[in-house]
């Protein structure tokens, strides 16, 4: 058996995590990624293809010259508003082009495949930590499309030699500690990010969006996941998978939630900087609390985080989004 892994989307945030720590592990790595919102300057290990998932041809090709052990799945789009406005562009990048990929799988002969999913699959649950085994009721149209490639992947298992490993990813932050690869995007959505942002003033203030959930203090609570944990789960999984385990759905969180003017406050102690703070609307699509169970992937896959608690994430954070700045600047 070769140890060529397919990242898919492995230009981006969470995926040139994974990539790097694939790389130092010793496995060849391809990462095949349309650079929509990944830069090939992320990707540290393997090579880079860039192409898009939809074009099934490209996609044979990439597979027929490198036989592929495993796929690790996380091209797609991930912003809740964003899929609120434009679902038909959720359903085609996440959803159709998974069928895509497990096609080539198919054809290929490749068994073995980590998929990227989300706690967006739980919607607005009634009891907070979720379990893998709470119903998944998603209420926004990024959380249905990941859920559907779910059935698909699972269904596709079902009937072929498949086996599976879906992480559902809780609010994930951080960057690589020794500080190489962190968030890229040009615009910042998620909380932490978006914080960041006011602090190194690129932003006039933080916006918090919903000050009426029936939370403690009224704002969005959720489960943060530092990155390299994240991407500990990605390797964790792949040897579970290369030693037969069967397949399995597991939550990435730490059963920790923090309210939005939490994690604000925290951001705001740690970097020493006081930024303006503006009560919004609710956004489209969020729900009020979600939390994980971690419990699953802690005792099947041993995984063993290493930065969980959230001061740990926020300064991962802020200490990279400084050393962009400083590059920004031309400092060292
Ligand atoms: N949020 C906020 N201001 C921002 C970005 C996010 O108040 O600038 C809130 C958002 O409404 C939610 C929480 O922070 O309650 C986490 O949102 P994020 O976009 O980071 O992740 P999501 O849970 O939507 O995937």
């Amino acid at each position: 058996m070769s140890n060529n892994i397919l990242v898919t989307g492995g230009a981006g945030y969470i995926g040139s995590h994974i990539v790097r720590r694939l790389g130092e592990a010793g496995y060849n790595v391809t990462v095949y990624d349309n650079c929509s919102t990944g830069f090939a300057h992320s990707v540290l290990y393997g090579e880079l293809i860039i192409g898009d998932l939809a074009d099934i041809h490209h996609l044979y090709q990439v597979f027929a010259k490198h036989q592929f052990s495993a796929v690790i799945h996380l091209a797609a789009r991930l912003v809740v508003p964003d899929s609120v406005m434009y679902p038909l562009d959720y359903y085609t990048n996440n959803t159709y082009n998974t069928i895509n990929l497990l096609r080539c799988c198919s054809v290929m002969g490749v068994n073995q495949l980590i998929f990227s999913s989300t706690a967006a699959v739980y919607g607005n649950p009634q009891e907070n930590p979720v379990t893998e085994n709470t119903p998944t009721l998603p209420i926004n149209p990024y959380g249905r499309s990941k859920l559907m490639s779910e059935a698909i992947i699972q269904d596709y298992a079902y009937a072929s030699r498949l086996r599976y490993v879906i992480l559902r990813y809780f609010n994930v932050g951080g960057a690589d500690p020794a500080g190489r690869i962190g968030q890229n995007s040009h615009y910042a959505s998620h909380l932490i990010a978006s914080a960041c942002n006011a602090v190194l003033k690129r932003q006039p203030e933080l916006k918090i969006f919903g000050t009426d959930f029936p939370t403690p203090d009224g704002t969005g609570v959720r489960d943060y996941i530092h990155v390299e944990d994240l991407a500990s789960a990605h390797i964790d999984s792949l040897c579970y998978l290369e030693q037969d385990g069967e397949s399995q759905i597991f939550n990435c969180g730490y059963g920790e939630g923090y309210s939005v003017r939490q994690v604000v406050e925290r951001i705001k102690a740690i970097s020493g900087v006081d930024f303006p703070v503006i009560n919004e609307a609710r956004r489209l699509g969020d729900p009020a609390c979600v939390t994980a169970c971690a419990q699953k992937i802690k005792q099947v896959l041993n995984w063993q985080p290493k930065y969980n608690n959230l001061d740990d994430i926020i300064s991962s954070s802020l200490a990279w989004e400084m050393s962009k700045l400083n590059r920004d600047n031309g400092v060292n």
